[in-house]
């Protein structure tokens, strides 16, 4: 058992223990908030299997070198507030019957709980493809992807290298822009993104989505819209498209094509949506289990329409205050509110000084997207030293004074 386990009726004599599994987008800002609101009225504890909190939306940036690890990968105990323990620890069961939580450094029991473990890449059992694509989702992924590329491109000179991306919404279509830009600076590289809808999946203005497409295009990435993947081998992609079969050759695999939930929360005593995530009611509390409230991507969180909310930091972070609001009603005996989605608009970064941006009706193209879409990203980072140092490295990489393209990361 861990040290810091406390059980149900043993609090400190504080009124609550409140449990935060994830230190994502979700459980680190609930973490925080409910912290804030309930100082001395709960013991929060967060767990996460990592001691840091990872910025996603700037990890392509990590591919490409013009950002360090350490600008998106943050460390947890540095951000979380000294009311919020952290324990770091991977979680392995949830038991919802009996308020406890089976983690690889013992037990810990809580009398609410926030699930908040994100989710996983969805191959959709397409074949090879776990096996032969390389994933985008977390901070070894991109350093793998990095070095995978600076080993084949510069092998010497020779034939360029084929790299697919498979899955055209915003992070498909910011990594290739990103890959392509950094790779003409190092050797010879062909990209295509391959995705199955007719459209870019990435929900912006049609007249955005055009714009984007053109800005891959000028580049001569190859974008090919309808096309299904049916299978990843080691050298080549199978696809569909257009009712004809078609082996694309491949020397890297990238699948960016979409998430599932955490498959953790297969086992717990619920009904799954969705991607297999688990269905929350307005409130983000589980039907059956009201001491439980789950958001972000592990959540199946329908808006005021019915719909579900799409898997993004933007839905999660603004979950995370109805979830800390409603921990603070349930521990004061109320009925928590019903949470409501107020979508502020998208950015989707396209390269250096490249953007396209949308928000109250506003559409943006280019360089004011591009300064749009970067304060967006510094306003979204945890904290004012991370933003100061992600600026700094844009400046210089703005003035041609960032790392060379090459450079390999240091340990
Ligand atoms: C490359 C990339 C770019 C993206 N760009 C954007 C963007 O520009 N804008 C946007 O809105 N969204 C973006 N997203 C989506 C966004 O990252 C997610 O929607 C968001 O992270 C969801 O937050 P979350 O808290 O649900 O999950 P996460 O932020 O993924 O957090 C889940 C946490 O749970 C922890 N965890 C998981 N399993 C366990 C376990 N068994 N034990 C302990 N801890 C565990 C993980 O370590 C992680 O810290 C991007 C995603 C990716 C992969």
């Amino acid at each position: 058992m861990i040290a810091l386990e406390a059980s149900v009726e043993d609090h400190g004599g504080v009124a609550a223990q409140v449990l935060v599994l994830g230190g994502g987008f979700g459980g680190l800002f609930s973490a925080v908030a409910v912290s804030r609101w309930l100082r001395g009225r709960a013991r929060v504890v967060l767990v996460d299997r990592n001691d840091f909190f990872l910025f996603t939306p700037l990890l392509y940036d990590v591919v490409t070198g013009r950002l360090r690890p350490h600008h998106v990968a943050r460390p947890l105990r540095r951000l979380l507030s000294r009311s919020v323990e952290f324990v770091q620890a991977g979680v392995e069961e949830v038991d919802l019957y009996q308020h406890r939580v089976r983690t690889d450094r013992g037990p810990l029991s809580y009398d609410f709980l926030v699930l908040a473990l994100g989710s996983v890449p969805n191959f959709y059992g397409v074949p090879g493809a776990e096996e032969h694509a390389l994933r985008f989702k977390w901070l070894p992924d991109a350093l793998r992807l990095r070095q995978c590329v600076l080993d084949r491109v510069t092998r010497g000179p020779g034939e360029a290298v084929r790299v697919v991306v498979v899955g055209a919404g915003c992070t498909g279509v910011e990594l290739s822009v990103g890959l392509h830009d950094w790779v003409r600076r190092l050797g010879r590289a062909r990209l295509s993104v391959l995705e199955a809808m007719p459209q870019l999946l990435c929900p912006m203005d049609p007249r955005l989505m055009r714009a984007t497409v053109r800005a891959l295009r000028s580049r001569d990435i190859e974008v090919r819209l309808g096309t299904v993947v049916e299978e990843v081998r080691a050298e080549a992609v199978v696809v569909r498209s257009g009712g004809a079969r078609e082996l694309v050759p491949a020397d890297l695999v990238v699948w960016t094509a979409g998430v599932q939930a955490n498959p953790l929360v297969r086992q717990l005593p619920v009904e799954l949506g969705p991607g297999g995530r688990v269905l929350v009611t307005s409130t983000l509390q589980l039907p059956s289990f009201p001491e439980v409230l789950s958001l972000g991507d592990v959540a199946a969180c329908p808006d005021q329409a019915g719909v579900y909310l799409p898997a993004t930091a933007q839905v999660a972070v603004q979950q995370a205050a109805a979830a800390a609001r409603a921990l603070v009603a349930l521990v004061e005996g109320r009925t928590p509110q019903a949470f409501r989605y107020r979508r502020k608009g998208e950015v989707l970064g396209l390269g250096r000084m490249g953007a396209v941006a949308e928000a109250f009706g506003v559409r943006l193209v280019g360089l004011p997207a591009w300064l749009v879409a970067s304060l967006v990203h510094l306003v979204r980072l945890p904290d004012w030293g991370d933003r100061a140092a992600v600026a700094w490295e844009w400046a210089k990489d703005a003035v041609g004074l960032g790392r060379p393209a090459s450079r390999e990361d240091e340990p």
